[in-house]
């Protein structure tokens, strides 16, 4: 592997070094002809790296792994993980690699890691590679998320590698590089905890807390500090998902991360029509990862996070596990208020105290929504002008008018912030037709879709003129809308 000293790029390799019993020294693969297919500019300007350099033939190598700055040591991570409730102890970056930590200008520090980037130990029977639609699916809507203030991992570049990739056909194969607070999963404490080896999970629990929660290090017990501190990032971010409409479609705990980003952009897709029971994943036939399950299993998750961490809390076995049960029980309040106060911003009514009017009133918004299917992301923007005294657009979506003229009229009475919603519901989300439509054409070598949709849906809030089919909801004859893991 050659280096690139040109482009002033400095990778630190904290995880290796601190953690190597979970880190696996590995090379990506070449790539026979590698093109830049779309880059974050301001992404990289946020991590001081150069976009100029970065479009370069070189640059091109640095973001598919093939060219290293001195010193950086990349390397396939383990992890352990439940999928759909069986436990797998040895999962690990089967097509990816952690290329090292960069240090923002900032003082922040981010994994900058690979997908699709070659075969690994952890490959099992996966080729390693990834297609250039996938890679461009998890860039929409990752940087989606983070345009909506949703944690996220971030897209910095997609390299269309030059190699086919076999899925159902030949497609064109591709590299994305992600860029996250770190990559360390619940399935990583699943992993220390599989190998018994409690000065491990100690390491990973310490690595965990420098990297992420600092002010929980100091804390009187800092390990329960560290359960309590993930347990409320994931509270506050499934609570957004649940906001916004959005089904993650593979929730195993290899996916949840510590850090309390979204990570893993496969199976998932927005509503369309409000639906607890929506499932989009081809493989998830039980609807285990369904909308309304979504903060069910985080706390299950969290379980699963706080088994792995008890040999820290204390050296009495009883007495972790009443620590660790009495922190989780916190998790339904916390997750209730996050949503509850979510809810409120949506409908303008931030602030207001009064839970006993309030929370049966959306529960009747949603039952009337359910009961109508009515577009999620385009009833709530049309709130706004109903806020302001114009309830047509909002009535359009009814077949039971003198339901939601009702509700309209108890709501208008608590005098909602219509300025206040328009920064809360999005206009523009990657729907989920116009993903497929900007997907295909992109795997047929035109990105011009894609660069519209991602203009469109990375200003989410600001409704412009002329993106009128952005923000319209798919089309009847679109369908049923299926996704796939591991694409
Ligand atoms: P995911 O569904 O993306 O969270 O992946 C679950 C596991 O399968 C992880 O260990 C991935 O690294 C692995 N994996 C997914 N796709 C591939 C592939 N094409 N080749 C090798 N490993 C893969
Ligand atoms: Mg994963």
């Amino acid at each position: 592997m050659s280096v690139a000293p040109q482009l002033a790029v400095t990778l630190d390799d904290r995880f290796a070094r601190e953690l190597s019993e979970m880190a696996v020294p590995w090379q990506a693969d070449e790539a026979p002809d590698p093109r830049l297919l779309v880059l974050n500019v301001p992404l990289a300007a946020q991590l001081g790296l150069d976009s100029e350099s970065l479009r370069t033939a070189e640059g091109s190598r640095l973001l598919t792994g093939t060219l290293l700055p001195p010193g950086a040591t990349p390397v396939a991570q383990a992890y352990s993980g439940h999928q759909f409730g069986g436990f797998s102890p040895r999962l690990g970056d089967g097509r990816a690699l952690l290329l090292g930590e960069i240090t923002d200008p900032a003082g922040g520090i981010h994994d900058l890691h690979l997908k699709g980037s070659g075969r690994t130990p952890f490959a099992r029977g996966g080729d390693g590679l990834a297609a250039v639609g996938p890679m461009l699916r998890e860039y929409l809507i990752s940087e989606s998320m983070h345009a909506l203030g949703i944690p996220t991992t971030r897209a910095l570049a997609v390299v269309a590698t030059g190699r086919q990739v076999r899925r159902e056909t030949l497609l064109p194969g591709a590299v994305l590089a992600r860029v996250a607070g770190s990559h360390l999963r619940v399935g990583s404490f699943q992993f220390a905890q599989a190998t018994g080896d409690v000065g491990l999970i100690r390491r990973l629990a310490d690595h965990a807390l420098a990297r992420h929660y600092p002010g929980a290090a100091q804390s009187e017990h800092p390990y329960l500090a560290l359960f309590e501190a993930v347990m409320a990032a994931q509270a506050a971010l499934v609570a957004r998902w649940m906001l916004i409409g959005f089904v993650h479609g593979v929730m195993n705990t290899d996916n949840m991360t510590i850090s309390g980003e979204t990570i893993d952009y496969g199976p998932c897709a927005f509503m369309d029509e409000f639906n607890p029971a929506a499932v989009y994943s081809s493989i998830d036939e039980s609807g285990r990862y369904a909308y309304a399950n979504q903060p069910v299993v985080a706390e299950w998750n969290l379980a699963r996070l706080a088994e792995a961490l008890l040999p820290l809390l204390h050296e009495d076995q009883e007495k972790a596990v009443a620590m660790a049960t009495d922190a989780l029980g916190g998790f339904r309040r916390q997750y209730g208020d996050a949503w509850a106060t979510g809810m409120k911003a949506k409908l303008g009514l931030a602030g207001n105290p009064d839970d006993s009017v309030l929370l049966p009133l959306i529960d009747e918004l949603l039952a009337l929504l359910q009961a109508d299917r009515v577009d999620y992301t385009s009833f709530f923007r049309s709130l706004g002008a109903a806020a302001r005294g114009d309830a047509d657009l909002t009535r359009t979506h009814f077949a039971d008018t003198e339901g939601v003229d009702a509700w309209l009229h108890r709501w208008r009475a608590l005098g909602p912030d219509a300025v206040a919603m328009g920064r809360f519901n999005p206009v523009y989300i990657p729907r989920n037709h116009l993903v497929e439509e900007a997907l295909a054409a992109a795997t047929g070598g035109d990105l011009v879709p894609f660069e519209r949709l991602l203009e469109a849906v990375t200003s989410p809030y600001d409704e412009r003129p002329g993106l009128e089919r952005y923000a319209a909801a798919a089309p009847d004859d679109f369908g049923a809308y299926r996704t796939f893991c591991g694409t």
